[in-house]
């Protein structure tokens, strides 16, 4: 077959990766031995489920063999799915996961931190080229005739052309290079797979030839040794297990190169029998906010490895957990549609989010922990609070804010008891960036009476806190709403708005249907109006983000104009008696306010006129 080209990314992944990352090189071995893995799982349960493949006679295994002082070959070769031609191509020939996109990006952007970028993300096959000058994969599917061979040299391309292979499975076979050859030593690949692979719950077996005798009668003998224990890491007590042997299996599971924040491994015996082993990640996945994300949990029934594209297992909003679980109580041949309605199922579902919320109650009381713990997952929790009524409570005590009362976060519970005795709400500011919300005129009327405002700078906050309800009987307000300083006010205020109200009717009147309403406002110091969105309404920030998803039937936006009574402005306007000038003035607080909040005039030459016209009257 003619040579193909690799897809760009492919290319630039393998520049960076041979160049700067060689340091890691050893990884290599994790990574194939892993797919291996995989490819043995997923035979393994087509064996059961799959009427074409029923029959065959399949012990799954992994054999590394190793050529010594040979010619510098190393082949790993498993029995397990196998691939044909477009599977080759389609698999070895482009970047299929959705993490590597970004991970070239990152690797691209900052040559500095390549190295320790590698470590924190798995790079999957094509880190082999870092110990080889040239790969051939030959590989047969399960169930198919014909055996493939791909090879490339790891920079130019690959080709795929036909080969023979006796029964399904793959052949990797690597021609080392020089940096390589170091891994041609049966004593260095076997620490590797105790380091890397000892969970792995297939037997590997290593194969390599020992030279014993001297001069004649040397003798090259053929030695074979099984490397691992062979079972499910999951399934051994916690007490046998070490945290490196946890974190290399929740690295094969992840494809993630640094250790994990948390993890919970837990054994479910009576009704219902299974094992969950869940990690949370140090940093949260890369495809976290993409639509197509890909979970991280596997499902096992009685440790036969059954899907790894389930987004079912847990609630969305725990998307980055990654993990494993086990039942005993499944049918082997579950297909996704049982799975979904699935009573068992749904039980232990149930239980793990109990679980890995207790868990993460757990750490919160270690707040430095749970400060890097927010950092990462404050967002995916949030969205559970609209999205899993059944844990609000749960979800309300793990969230944090941000506040003006406070550095670093703060949970709700904080904030109410720092309350002050009569405060009637939890007052927060809600926009996509902290240092702007910090800095609203709005804030200064809260701060003078030593109130407490919950700052909520993340996207999601302006959507997801209205909806949640009281906290402890204490509703949410937005302090940029137009209710919301009503609670502030003192019987000296309520004395000076009514004072007002004459000033705010001619307002009114020479405005008409421009504005919902025209309210005094205490919040204003040196400004004379400005806009606000009346409590029922999205807000000018919703708008435009339900106008981004596509809403564009949303009515005219109409605010509610406040005016500061104590203005020299207003108060012209309360005592003058000029019909036409107090029109020109009404017109132009509106307009200011408008401006002011960044919204472009609808007639301008209109605002150019009335300005000349009020100016002029200044001389
Ligand atoms: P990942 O394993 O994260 O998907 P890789 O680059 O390691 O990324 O592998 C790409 C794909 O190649 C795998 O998803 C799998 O479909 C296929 N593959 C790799 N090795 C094997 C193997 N030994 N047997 C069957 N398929 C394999």
């Amino acid at each position: 077959m003619a040579k193909k080209k690799f897809k760009t990314e492919v290319s630039q992944l393998l520049h960076l990766l041979i160049h700067s990352l060689y340091s890691h090189s050893e990884i290599f071995l994790r990574e194939l031995v892993s797919n291996a893995s995989d490819a043995l799982d997923k035979l393994n349960y087509l064996t059961l489920t799959d009427d074409a493949l029923k029959g065959l006679d399949f012990s799954p295994r992994i054999d590394i063999r190793v050529d010594g002082a040979g010619e510098g070959t190393l082949v790993l070769e498993d029995n397990g799915i196998g691939m044909n031609e477009a599977d080759l191509a389609d698999a070895l020939g482009t970047i299929a996961r959705s993490g590597t996109r970004s991970f070239v990006e990152q690797l691209s952007g900052d040559a500095k931190k390549d190295s320790n970028l590698i470590g924190k993300f798995g790079v999957g096959f094509y880190s082999c080229f870092m110990v080889a000058d040239s790969v051939d994969v030959i590989s047969r599917k399960a169930g198919e005739d014909s055996a493939w061979k791909w090879t490339s040299d790891g920079s130019s391309g690959y080709s795929i052309d036909s080969a023979e292979r006796e029964s399904q499975g793959t052949t990797v076979i690597l021609h080392l290079n020089d940096a390589g050859k170091e891994y041609a030593s049966h004593w260095r690949l076997q620490s590797l797979v105790k380091k890397y692979s000892d969970h792995i719950a297939f037997p590997i077996h290593m194969h390599w030839v020992e030279s014993e005798g001297e001069g004649d009668e040397k003798k090259d003998e053929a030695k074979t040794e099984q490397v691992n224990a062979a079972s499910a890491l999951w399934k051994r007590p916690k007490s046998e297990l070490k945290d490196e042997e946890y974190n290399e299996f929740y690295k094969t599971l992840s494809h993630d190169g640094e250790d994990p924040m948390l993890r919970i491994h837990t054994r479910a015996e009576g009704t219902l029998e299974y094992t969950t082993l869940f990690y949370i990640p140090s940093k949260a996945p890369m495809d976290m906010f993409h639509a197509d994300y890909k979970p991280g949990v596997k499902l096992y029934v009685k440790r036969v490895f059954i899907t790894d594209d389930e987004k079912e297992l847990l609630p969305t909003y725990l998307r980055f957990v990654r993990g494993v679980i086990d039942s005993e109580d499944l049918p082997l041949n579950v297909s996704r549609e049982i799975l979904q309605q699935n009573r068992v199922m749904a039980k232990i579902r149930e239980a793990s989010v109990k679980k890995l919320l207790s868990e993460f109650k757990k750490l919160s009381e270690k707040p430095e922990e749970y400060a890097t713990f927010v950092e990462q997952y404050n967002r995916p929790l949030k969205e559970g609070l609209y999205s899993d009524w059944a844990h609000k409570d749960d979800l309300l005590s793990l969230v944090r804010y941000k506040s003006t009362s406070v550095d670093g976060w703060t949970s709700l519970q904080s904030y109410k008891d720092r309350m002050k005795e009569d405060q009637k709400a939890i007052y927060y500011l809600a926009g996509d960036n902290e240092e702007t919300l910090r800095k609203s005129p709005l804030l200064a009327a809260y701060k003078e009476k030593g109130i407490e405002v919950l700052i909520m700078a993340d996207e999601i906050d302006e959507i997801v806190t209205p909806m949640i309800g009281p906290f402890q009987e204490m509703e949410f307000k937005a302090i940029n709403r137009s209710g919301a300083l009503d609670d502030l006010k003192t019987e000296e205020d309520k004395k000076k708005d009514e004072d007002a109200a004459p000033v705010l009717k001619k307002i009114k009147e020479a405005l008409g249907d421009m504005v919902k309403d025209v309210v005094s406002s205490a919040r204003l110091a040196d400004a004379p109006s400005c806009l606000v969105s009346d409590d029922a309404d999205p807000s000018a920030q919703m708008r435009q983000m339900l106008k981004a998803m596509g809403q564009t039937d949303l009515p005219e936006a109409t605010f509610i104009l406040e005016v500061n009574p104590e203005h020299p402005v207003v108060k012209g306007l309360a005592a003058s008696e000029d019909t036409e000038l107090d029109a020109d003035v009404a017109q132009l607080l509106y307009e200011q306010a408008l401006l002011v909040e960044g919204v472009s005039l609808k007639d301008p030459v209109a605002f150019a006129s009335r300005l000349n016209r009020i100016t002029a009257k200044a001389f």
